[in-house]
């Protein structure tokens, strides 16, 4: 049925980079098999999972939406991939992205565009906007994202559907395409906190093969998803109301602290000075890491190689025409035959957005500047988090906004970065100090589009979460 929906619809939403029919058939084959022979299933047995381009699965196409990994196919699976298919997950395909999930758009994949199923003149966000998409669209039931600075919760905000961000180090990294390592975790999007609870629940725990994996078990969180915590304290931050704030977001947010309220919690009031800082913080931290982290596709080691012939040929006519006219200086300027490679295959390979972030991330590591950039960023990082532990003295869970405002229009931020980095305002701060946050849906503005809401909770309170989740629902 999911793969007739597909067919039908994913022409105008265009959630996915690569349908894997045949597979999935099979998949859903033998999950018929075992339960007509009542073999013991798996907590996702024939339960169709779309998963974000980034994550390798054996055999597959793994593109991160970029010609770099065009033809890339993955020697082995991911954790995250192999706890899936552990779990008789159908793996119906690969979705669109933005390229090296970098943006919060969708726009900047390399191959296609994804509209949001909302309204097609929209974006679905970024930049796991396919897995949205295809959640929001009924495509898929379950989808898996990766989120570096917001790109599950942003995209389900504007996606009218549920999505969380675990703790950093709770869902293993191994198999993942880095972006940025500090940063970079796994999750769910479902279109319930009961389904979202039931995907964490098959892809979190200890991994051997990630360092930074936390080494505890993960509870499950489903059993008692529908348990409504006594006693809750909500906090409220007066930080998240500040300008630029969409009225309609602002209502609907407020609504929900009143449905708290109404459910019996408390709210109380905290603060967190440094979340100004964030967005500024995330943007230096996060080029750093990636700039470093796409070193390795410089088409020899990995990735897209450029015409070796064509820049041979390019090579030999600038050396011939600096020789014929005796210009010694302008034949020194040459690249060699290897930077030219590597120069041209990245140039080839990355899109303006990854350039940019490469060119930023070098800069602010650079000698001279790392201090300045670098390190203060990792400083303004720790008070960051200290803020957070601070206000968790005080309450169960925080609560604000997902994003500024609803779903934009497809074409209106592409070519201004900056304000598209601004959109990641209230997401980036759970990234930066690597705690668990969801987004869900609170309400819907006048002119039709979903409208998202964020908690918080403490390092590896991801249960209390999605229990405060789930009594708002
Ligand atoms: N929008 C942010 C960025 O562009 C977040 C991306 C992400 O979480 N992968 O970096």
């Amino acid at each position: 049925a999911h793969l007739d929906r597909i067919t039908a619809i994913d022409a105008k939403v265009g959630a996915f980079l690569h349908v894997s029919s045949d597979r999935a058939l099979q998949q859903a084959a033998a999950a018929d098999e075992r339960r007509a022979a009542g073999k013991p299933l798996g907590p996702l047995d024939g339960v169709p999972v779309a998963v974000k381009d980034v994550l390798c699965d054996e055999g597959e196409l793994v593109t991160c939406a970029s010609r770099m990994l065009e033809h890339f196919r993955a020697p082995y699976d991911s954790t995250v991939v192999a706890k899936l298919k552990a779990a008789g997950a159908v793996l119906v395909g690969r979705t669109n992205m933005d390229e090296f999930a970098m943006g919060g758009s969708t726009e900047n994949s390399a191959f296609k565009k994804t509209h949001n199923p909302w309204d097609l003149t929209r974006s679905p966000g970024g930049s796991s906007g396919g897995s949205a998409a295809a959640v929001a669209a009924c495509e898929a039931p379950l989808a898996i994202g990766t989120d570096t600075g917001g790109s599950i919760r942003q995209p389900a905000a504007l996606c009218g559907i549920v999505g969380m961000k675990p703790t950093y180090g709770r869902v293993s990294r191994y198999g993942l395409v880095a972006f940025a390592s500090s940063l970079d975790q796994v999750g769910p999007f479902a279109r319930t906190v009961e389904d979202t609870a039931l995907l964490y629940d098959a892809i979190a725990g200890h991994c051997d093969r990630d360092s930074t994996s936390a080494n505890m078990e993960a509870k499950p969180t489903a059993p008692t998803i529908d348990e409504p915590l006594k006693g809750l304290r909500v906090g409220v931050v007066p930080e998240h109301y500040a300008d630029g704030l969409d009225a309609e977001v602002k209502a609907a947010v407020d609504a929900s602290v009143d449905r708290y309220k109404e459910l019996g919690a408390e709210i109380v009031e905290v603060h967190l000075p440094n979340a100004k800082h964030g967005v500024a913080t995330y943007y230096v931290i996060a080029p750093s890491e990636a700039s470093s982290n796409l070193a390795r596709y410089d088409g020899v080691h990995y990735g897209h190689r450029t015409d070796e012939t064509a820049m041979h040929a390019e090579l030999a006519a600038e050396r011939k025409a600096a020789t014929d006219a005796g210009d010694k200086a302008a034949l020194k300027k040459i690249d060699s035959a290897l930077v030219r490679l590597y120069r041209k295959s990245r140039s080839e390979g990355f899109g303006p957005e990854v350039q940019r972030r490469i060119m930023l991330g070098v800069y602010a590591l650079s000698e001279g500047y790392a201090d300045a950039y670098y390190l203060k960023g990792l400083q303004v990082r720790r008070l960051i988090r200290q803020d957070y532990d601070r206000a968790f003295e005080k309450v169960d869970v925080i609560l604000g906004p997902t994003t500024p405002a609803p779903a934009f229009k497809l074409g209106e931020l592409v070519d201004d970065p900056l304000s598209m980095y601004l959109l990641d305002l209230y997401t980036v701060a759970a990234n930066l100090a690597g705690l668990p946050a969801i987004s869900l849906p609170c309400g819907m503005s006048k002119s039709g589009l979903p409208i998202g809401m964020q908690l918080m909770a403490p390092p590896l309170e991801e249960e209390r979460l999605l229990r405060a989740a789930r009594m708002h629902e």
